[in-house]
């Protein structure tokens, strides 16, 4: 059994600023980075949003960089998966992961959520090469191209709204006849001249060639007729799942899942932290995990100094109230 004074669950820009901080506080701190370090944003290809990059920068690059800068000052990065928590017995918290156990004194919950996926052939192939889940990140590489949206709710109506600023045509692709999104949303998107709707259609499939996405192989699902539509840019919108059910009921969710927190990052369990889109179904940029990582490291940081005279020293056996 391990000890640690923070245990970050997740290594996303929320995980690696909030390790940045609490290592710099002197806490011992471990992360658990899951199985992919620095979680969605290492698989988008450019980031050109993040400030203090003039000149841009890709995912992995500004993840190794987090990283590098939070083990400067003492983070401990473990490449695991969480596998199972003990929230019940408040602190020290019990984790497990795939090899190991934990006992934390405090834990920053960072875990994210993950955009719904088609899970039709050629996506995950061409994804950052014309499959893109978010807008705000690449809606900027597809200026005068022919863009499809996939979904009919405010995501993608909202987001599709957004493409038009760049990509020559953007056509919404249903698979009903009636759009989710709100009336507002829908009128906006109606009378906006770039944005066309296919509907009761559903892509089978993502074709390329040269590495990047050149059609699309739609099918009508009321008459079955399928036909191959030429596009430079597939935008997925079909729905976010928050990473919640590694935490059953131990944590208070809201109604969709995310994690509930106060204003101090705090979760319903004293001494657990939540930040960036575990608990963020608005924002979802890099940048805004990252200020979130820095608020919830900050409380976790004056949550341990408030009970500095009850921690055990790290090299002790722990003894846990029954
Ligand atoms: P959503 O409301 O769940 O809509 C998902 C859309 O994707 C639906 O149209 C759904 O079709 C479609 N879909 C789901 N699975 C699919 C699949 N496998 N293949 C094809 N299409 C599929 O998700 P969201 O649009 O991301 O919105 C999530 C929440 O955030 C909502 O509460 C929304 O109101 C809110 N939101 C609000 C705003 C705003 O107010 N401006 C902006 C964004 C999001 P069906 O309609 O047939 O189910």
């Amino acid at each position: 059994m391990k000890r640690t004074r923070v245990l970050i669950i997740g290594s996303g820009p929320a995980g690696l600023t909030a390790a940045l901080y609490t290592a710099r506080a002197q806490l011992k701190t471990v992360v658990i980075t899951g199985k992919l370090l620095g979680g969605q944003i290492s698989t988008t290809h450019e980031v050109e949003n993040f400030p203090g990059f003039p000149d841009g920068t890709t995912g992995p690059e500004l993840v190794e960089r987090m990283k590098a800068q939070a083990e400067k000052f003492g983070a401990e990065f473990v490449f695991e998966n969480v596998t199972e928590v003990d929230f019940t017995k408040g602190t020290p918290f019990h984790v497990k992961t795939d090899t190991d156990e934990y006992l934390a004194d405090s834990v920053i919950v960072t875990i994210g959520a993950n955009p719904r996926e088609l899970g039709i052939p050629g996506e995950k192939q061409y994804v950052g090469r014309g499959v893109s889940y978010c807008a705000t990140c690449d809606g900027f590489f597809f200026r005068n191209k022919d863009i499809i949206v996939v979904g009919g709710g405010d995501s993608a109506l909202q987001e599709g709204i957004f493409l038009t600023k760049f990509g020559r045509t953007v056509n919404i692709v249903h698979r009903r006849d009636q759009l989710r999104a709100s009336v507002a949303l829908q009128t906006r998107a109606i009378s906006n001249p770039k944005i066309s709707f296919t509907y009761n259609t559903v892509v089978d499939e993502v074709k390329g060639a040269d590495g990047v996405v050149k059609s699309v192989m739609l099918r009508d699902v009321t008459t079955g007729q399928v036909t191959e539509k030429p596009v430079d840019g597939v935008f997925v919108f079909i729905g976010y799942d928050p990473n919640s059910r590694l935490f059953g009921t131990q944590l208070d969710l809201r109604p969709d899942g995310y994690v509930k927190i106060d204003e101090l990052m705090g979760t319903s369990v004293d001494g657990v932290f939540a930040a960036g889109e575990i608990h963020d179904s608005q924002f979802r940029q890099a940048i805004t995990a990252a200020g979130d990582g820095c608020k919830a490291a900050l409380s976790t940081i004056n949550w341990l100094g408030e009970r500095e005279s009850q921690l055990q020293p790290l090299d002790e056996a722990v003894t846990q109230p029954a």
